[in-house]
């Protein structure tokens, strides 16, 4: 098991803007304010959202589109760097009007209205390496 530890920076709140894309907006606002590493919530409204869960044999995310009005009844991401460029990570809980919920890994979403609650992280690079046995891109702790 590979680990790294952070020292805590800033921790912003942050409204995200109505009719915004929900993954560019957090991105664009840790760029504005110039955070590198972070983790963070989200709670709030989508007016839709795309999720996804990934095909641990075929290597590829099946995708889930719900098109209408969603609580974001929890949502958790971090954000790290892939090619030296902020990558997002997010996963959330969507609920629909009777309470029917939708989970998975977030590709994107239209914000109807989120308050995001981001904890910077303080330390050495964290980037993603592409990872042969899942496919995806995991962390890069480097040499231990
Ligand atoms: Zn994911």
């Amino acid at each position: 098991m590979q680990s790294e530890s952070y020292k805590l920076g800033r921790f912003f709140l942050c409204g995200l803007k109505h009719n915004s894309a929900f993954v560019q907006s957090i991105k664009k606002f840790a760029k504005e304010k110039r955070v590198m590493m972070a983790v963070f919530t989200v709670i709030g409204a989508v007016k839709k959202a795309k999720l996804a869960c990934y095909d641990q044999v075929k290597h590829e995310y099946q995708q889930i589109k719900l098109d209408k009005p969603l609580e974001i009844a929890s949502c958790f991401g971090n954000l790290s760097l892939k090619d030296g460029k902020p990558f997002v990570h997010l996963h959330a809980v969507l609920a629909d009007e009777t309470g029917k919920t939708y989970a998975g890994h977030l590709i994107n979403a239209t914000v109807f209205a989120a308050e995001l609650h981001l904890q910077e992280l303080l330390g050495n690079k964290l980037e993603r390496e592409y990872d042969q046995t899942t496919g995806l891109a995991l962390w890069e702790f480097g040499e231990q």
